[in-house]
């Protein structure tokens, strides 16, 4: 029976656990590849990750250096040949190692890069959930997997959609023949429906998402539509779509994930509730489908879809997305640097919710150096400056109460 080798980094986070369930009920099943756990990754989650050892014996863990040393102490006696690796070396070795031939990469913000240009250089086929990377240094990843001829699938709920709506596959930087362009769907987020001021939501209001179940960051960023931004720059990078010819639309019921339209006018959707082992599970088992365990969808019980146009001067987050996504060159990169920090000022209580588009807006007119072909170094660099300039303004923030002002 073939053996495919999986490597899962942010094994603990949202789409990691997901994705270990998805090749447990894979490998129980008697048809098709079993899917071996090679190796797994996870920041400080060490209770869970102890958890995932047991149960799927990997071969290698990476995990953040501050636990390393008491997870080697925990795995000598019980797994003596486990090898144990820390920080963004350890990610590095893991993604590129030539016993791993699939790697699903969904660890949360930039630190993803480098161990994933590590996997294309190896023609690794890569699962990419970690739509930072793609958004912070899209064409050079794109060009990478061209070059090396590694396979990128999709993870992202829409992105799996839009994937599963063209006739060719993907991936390779041409537009699909025939497209028009591709609608994104966003479920509006948090504070959609929300009434009055935003001034005053609190970090318990914006993690609450109307429905799907997810990180802190991508909840928070689905809240300020910055989520829908940052997945407008993905498709453009993973399909090579213009940003003018990519369509969002609000659809509250989180049923259709996304469409295609063709010249003919034509549209393809892909529907199902809204449950990431649909698009995991498409990633690992394409180009086949299996059976899962994902409720059937009745159409006559969701009887009402809706879509509508998104509020830009309410949202601004999602229009600042779109022009660095436009603008390109650093810009990107300084955009998602300046979000990491301001969501998390936010979570902290450093910041209002509205201080979050402010701060972006505020680092990008700062760090707004143009650069047309950037490289992996520049790109670095320009999410270090950008996140060193958040961090500056929410600190004067909260000295001063100062409020930088939206442009
Ligand atoms: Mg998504």
């Amino acid at each position: 029976m073939t053996v495919r080798r999986l490597a899962v980094l942010g094994s603990t986070g949202s789409i990691g656990v997901n994705a270990l369930d998805v090749v447990s009920r894979l490998n129980r099943e008697a048809r098709g590849p079993r899917r071996d756990v090679w190796g797994l990754s996870a920041h400080r989650n060490v209770t869970l990750l102890q958890k995932q050892i047991k149960t799927f014996r990997p071969k290698a863990v990476v995990a953040d250096a501050a636990v390393v040393a008491a997870l080697k102490e925990w795995a000598r006696p019980r797994f003596p040949n486990l090898q144990v690796w820390s920080g963004e070396e350890g990610l590095v070795r893991l993604a590129s190692h030539p016993s791993v031939d699939f790697l699903l990469s969904s660890v949360v913000g930039a630190v993803g890069l480098t161990p994933l240009f590590a996997a294309l250089k190896k023609g690794k086929t890569v699962a990419l959930a970690n739509k930072e990377a793609l958004v912070v240094a899209g064409d050079l990843l794109m060009a990478a997997a061209r070059r090396h001829k590694a396979t990128v699938l999709p993870v992202d709920s829409e992105h799996s959609a839009m994937f599963q709506c063209l006739p060719i596959p993907s991936a390779d930087g041409v537009r699909p023949l025939g497209l028009k362009r591709l609608v994104l769907t966003a479920s509006g987020g948090a504070f959609y429906r929300h009434e009055g001021s935003l001034d005053e939501v609190t970090p318990e209001q914006a993690l609450r998402h109307p429905t799907w179940k997810m990180g802190r960051k991508i909840t928070v960023d689905c809240a300020t539509l910055t989520n829908k931004g940052l997945e407008a720059i993905e498709a453009h990078h993973l399909f090579g779509v213009p940003l003018d010819d990519i369509h969002i639309v609000i659809h509250p019921q989180s049923i259709v994930h996304s469409l295609v339209e063709f010249v003919d006018g034509s549209m393809l959707a892909q529907l199902s509730h809204p449950d990431m082992r649909v698009p995991i599970q498409y990633a690992l088992t394409y180009p086949e489908r299996r059976p899962s365990p994902v409720k059937p969808l009745r159409l006559e019980e969701i009887r009402k879809l809706e879509f509508h146009t998104p509020d830009f001067r309410r949202f601004p987050c999602l229009k600042m997305a779109l022009e660095a996504g436009r603008r390109g060159g650093l810009l990107p990169a300084v955009f998602n640097g300046a979000n990491e920090v301001a969501v998390q000022s936010f979570l902290d209580g450093k910041i209002p919710f509205t201080g979050i588009p402010r701060v972006i807006g505020a680092v990008m007119r700062r760090c707004a150096e143009r650069v047309s072909f950037p490289t992996l170094p520049d790109i670095v660099s320009a999410d270090r400056r950008a996140r060193q300039k958040a961090r500056e303004m929410v600190e004067s923030w909260q000295q001063s109460r100062e409020v930088p002002c939206l442009s």
